[in-house]
């Protein structure tokens, strides 16, 4: 023993104050702060065995492991089945029971049976928590009861805390690994699906790919059977126009009333069958990207005044007027395609005009946006036909779509003009194709062009 203890001693306080020191410094380690205690107290007491037993739970729980054993350190006797019971019947124990037993217990006769005379236990708690035990085993004599009790009274409260501090430190440890263990698994199972969605766009894409191509083969099969279809038909179809019109003239003998009806019928679907034709042949090159720019230098006055004379007949046989405020002007641009373009609107104006008056003009306006130097030519047809509703207007460019007007005499045609005089005018041309238009007033389509093209 190192030191006659008594609690009267000087060096108590100062003895106790070092304890608690050394315990507090293995704050964060249960088994090292059992050996240091055990050791201290059993030096300290004289006792044959010091036993530090920590109970990780609340009182009414008894799960127990030895964290200090002294002087004996054989854990093997320790946690023997015996030992064992002491631990549990301990734990439910006060100071006092195990001293001073007004029966004799159970647990009494068994420390008497081990060698063992004057014992005590002392509960470690902090608040409900009983977070330990200590048991003093075999103290010398009664006369060390009181500092004994004194010491580890005054001890007990701090070990207890510090005791605790260390069970939740460990907890929270074993918290942190689970889960980022539990991460790592949320982890790779994420990297697993984002892997398997990639390699099923990867795939989705690789198929969308081969659909595309085969349907651009498909598109191009499609482009030139029409195109060489319409090219077949135009051939007997020229026939048609050319021995009817030669019949109609009369250069093979005179006809009679009915005949030249007839014959003038036939000359009229023809034409209106190889214009049709023509439409969609430029269609399937325009889609196609085959359409050929063809420049040449000409005069614009001419060009609208042919397009006028054609259309003439039409709109004053209806019995409209037809103005023309036009300038001679040179352009260096596609002709024939925009005398398409021309009389294809010219056309519309006559078509779709009841009464009133079919106007066309032309003007130089200057270029805007990215090149507002560039000269630039408006062709503009305004009629004062039956116009386009406002919902109606954005559809008109649309391949094949007519407008119908209920009691209205459905005109010939194939919704296809205004689609290519669109297309050309911006693809050939390299201009626009504007269009205001008020139902049951009329409409003006405005074709902006640039003079010369490069
Ligand atoms: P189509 O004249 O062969 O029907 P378009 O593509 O040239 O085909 O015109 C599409 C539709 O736009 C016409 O059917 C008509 O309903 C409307 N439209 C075109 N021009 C005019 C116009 N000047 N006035 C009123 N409606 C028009």
């Amino acid at each position: 023993m190192k030191h006659e203890l008594s609690d009267k001693d000087p060096a108590f306080p100062v003895m106790a104050m070092e304890i608690l020191n050394n315990v507090l410094s293995r704050a964060d380690n249960p088994g090292g702060l059992g050996t240091y205690l055990t050791e201290e107290v059993r030096d300290l007491t004289g006792a044959r065995c010091v036993l530090l037993i920590q109970c990780l739970s609340t009182q009414t729980m008894t799960a127990h492991s030895v964290v200090g054993v002294n002087p004996l350190r054989r854990r093997a006797w320790a946690e023997s089945p015996n030992m064992n019971r002491l631990y549990m019947a301990a734990h439910q124990m006060t100071t006092k029971q195990l001293w001073q037993g007004e029966k004799p217990s159970e647990v009494a006769g068994f420390l008497r049976q081990e060698g063992f005379g004057l014992s005590m236990v002392f509960p470690l708690t902090t608040g409900e928590f009983r977070m330990g035990t200590m048991l003093v085993l075999g103290l010398p004599d009664e006369a060390h009861i009181t500092s004994v009790l004194s010491l580890l009274g005054n001890l007990s409260t701090i070990v207890a805390l510090v005791l605790r501090n260390a069970i939740l430190f460990e907890r929270q440890e074993q918290l942190i690994q689970e889960r980022t263990a539990e991460l790592r698994d949320k982890n790779e199972e994420l990297e697993q699906r984002v892997s398997e969605r990639t390699a099923l766009l990867q795939r989705r894409s690789e198929e969308l790919e081969l659909a595309n191509e085969s349907l651009k083969e498909v598109d191009q099969l499609k482009s030139s059977f029409i195109a060489s279809m319409s090219h077949e038909l135009r051939t007997p179809l020229n026939c048609v126009i050319g021995f009817s019109s030669i019949l109609l003239d009369e250069w093979l003998g005179p006809l009679n009333a009915e005949q030249k009806q007839n014959l003038a019928s036939i000359l009229n679907s023809g034409r209106h069958l190889l214009s049709m034709i023509n439409d969609v042949l430029d269609v399937t090159q325009i889609e196609s990207g085959t359409i050929k720019q063809g420049i040449e230098e000409f005069d614009l006055y001419e060009l609208l005044a042919n397009a006028e004379s054609e259309a003439a007949a039409v709109i004053r046989e209806k019995g409209l007027e037809l103005q023309c405020k036009l300038t001679h002007q040179q352009m260096r641009t596609d002709r024939r395609r925009l005398l398409q373009c021309v009389r294809n609107i010219l056309g519309n104006a006559a078509k779709f005009t009841d009464k009133g008056t079919v106007t066309v003009e032309a003007r130089i306006v200057s270029g805007s946006g990215e090149a507002p130097a560039e000269e630039i030519v408006e062709i503009a047809i305004t009629d004062t036909g039956i116009g386009i509703g406002e919902a109606d207007l954005p559809r008109i460019f649309t391949p094949f779509h007519r407008i119908v007007i209920t009691g209205r005499e459905i005109v010939p045609g194939t919704g296809l003009g205004l689609f290519l005089t669109q297309k050309i005018t911006t693809e050939i041309l390299k201009g626009e194709l504007l269009v205001s238009s008020e139902q049951g007033k009329g409409s003006r389509f405005s074709l902006r062009i640039p003079v010369r093209l490069p």
